[in-house]
């Protein structure tokens, strides 16, 4: 068992390396994945692999963590009544779920004992199963639902699973029930939705901040975006980034989903390698851009294997010496690793901003907080820059942006000095301005290590008016 928490991890900053596609690699290494699969449907996927094949799939584990990953999902993707029921399992499925928790705990004991285990149990699908534009919540029934996640959780948790990681979760309605059912076994719930697009949207048309809004409140502790194309996971996490406040992060497929070597579209070959269109290297650099939006958990999925972790390792590895944290060996700057979480609190300021999205821009904000706009009096308190802050939005679409001259940080204190420049457009129409200027920001490290900003100055460079 490690001996650090993976909250403890998460809260304080740090980056995790998760692995690759487990099913995929079982494909890859010969095990059979797609008993009871018709057309282009998916059966119980790589469930049966846990009890025909359990050595591979610890192989596959320990694979991933020998390359340095910090956590793997365990084999359960399927491993449910609803998707074993079809080939003659259901009665089973119990064994098959716990074979998946054990062998991940068994692997993790044996190469890393401070790595994480992910109980990763994908949403029943139904609707993409039969075609129906459903949530598995409507198809099934609130209670089936529920009760379905909450068997399987806890029959993970017993196993020793660090995490619950309900994924492959389509609607947010399903998102929500889900995380709902998974956090009753008592352990953290991340949750990993799928199939994001180039829009920025989930594969339903859902937006990052409606699913954030939903999940406000459940006990979901890091949302994930997965088996997606890395490019949309680069349109999408900015977006989640801003509407979600906890810990985010990504483990996209590449050029392959599951369903391919069902219809016999993509098959894959010996060399995984050469089947895909993103190379590990390329993967590493999506990973270094995500890490810089903010992901603070990155990995695969489909198709991705050991290699991609591998060159991924490298990109975390080095980010954990900038930010000087990850042990031995390592030793940045004291304090970088603030300067970077400040720098996060900072491109949030200017998203939420740029959004005109008043709300997330208060977040940012302590509760004692005072903003001092200029030709106004200080706002003071969240409410007071909630005020001011909705109805300077509400008048104006901003385009704003940033030039950091200084970052210092004291024991929980820190200050920044730069200069903006803001264009504003008067939404009731009227003709837009440009405007810039200087500012100081202080920010306070608040419970939980987040950096919050305590107060914040800005005026003009321009001479006031009449006296040109
Ligand atoms: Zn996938």
């Amino acid at each position: 068992m490690p001996t650090r928490s993976v909250t403890e991890r998460l809260e304080a900053g740090e980056v995790l390396l998760m692995d690759g596609g487990t099913g995929s690699e079982l494909q890859r290494r010969g095990v059979e994945v797609l008993l009871g699969s018709k057309g282009d449907k998916l059966g119980p996927w790589s469930a049966t692999a846990n009890l025909d094949a359990p050595d591979v799939v610890q192989q596959v584990h320990q694979d991933y963590l020998r390359v340095g990953a910090d956590v793997i999902i365990s084999n359960n993707f399927r491993t449910t009544r609803t998707r074993l029921a079809p080939v003659g399992l259901g009665e089973r499925w119990t064994d098959y779920a716990r074979a998946g928790g054990q062998i991940a705990v068994r692997a993790r004991d044996a190469i890393n004992p401070e790595a994480y285990v992910a109980g990763g149990m994908a949403a029943p699908g139904l609707g993409m199963l039969h075609d129906r534009r459903e949530t598995d919540v409507e198809i099934m029934g609130e209670t089936e639902y529920r009760r379905e996640f909450a068997e399987h959780s806890r029959i993970l948790a017993a196993t020793g699973v660090d995490v619950m990681l309900p994924e492959f979760v389509n609607f947010i309605a399903d998102c929500v029930a889900a995380v709902d059912a998974c956090a009753e076994a008592g352990r953290p719930v991340w949750l990993g939705v799928p199939w994001v697009t180039m829009d920025g949207l989930t594969r339903n048309g859902e937006s990052m901040e409606d699913l954030a809004r939903a999940l406000r409140g459940h006990p979901v502790q890091a949302v994930l975006l997965m088996c997606s194309r890395p490019e949309a996971i680069s349109v999408t996490l900015p977006r989640l980034r801003q509407a979600f406040d906890g810990p985010i992060g990504a483990y996209p497929n590449v050029g392959y989903n599951p369903m391919a070597p069902v219809g016999g579209r993509v098959q894959l070959g010996p060399d995984i390698i050469s089947a895909q269109a993103t190379s590990p290297s390329r993967l590493a650099e999506y990973a270094q851009e995500w890490i810089g939006m903010g992901a603070q958990i990155v990995g695969g999925c489909c198709a991705t294997g050991p290699e991609h972790i591998m060159a991924m390792k490298t990109v975390v590895e080095a980010v954990r010496r900038r930010r000087g944290v990850g042990g031995a060996g390592t030793g940045g700057p004291r304090g970088a690793g603030d300067v970077e979480a400040i720098r996060q609190v900072r491109d949030a300021h200017v998203a939420a901003v740029n959004a005109g999205d008043s709300d997330a821009w208060v977040r940012l904000f302590a509760d004692d907080a005072v903003q001092m706009p200029p030709n106004a009096p200080a706002n003071v308190g969240r409410a007071g820059i909630a005020a001011w802050s909705g109805g300077f939005l509400g008048t104006f679409r901003a385009q704003f942006a940033l030039a950091v001259a200084e970052v210092a940080v004291a024991g929980d204190w820190a200050f920044e000095r730069g200069a903006y420049r803001i264009a504003l457009t008067p939404r009731g129409g009227g003709a837009p301005f440009e405007d810039q200027g200087k500012y100081l920001t202080l920010y306070r490290r608040a419970a939980g290590g987040r950096w919050e900003i305590a107060r914040d100055i800005w005026n003009t460079d321009a001479p006031p008016p009449g006296s040109a």
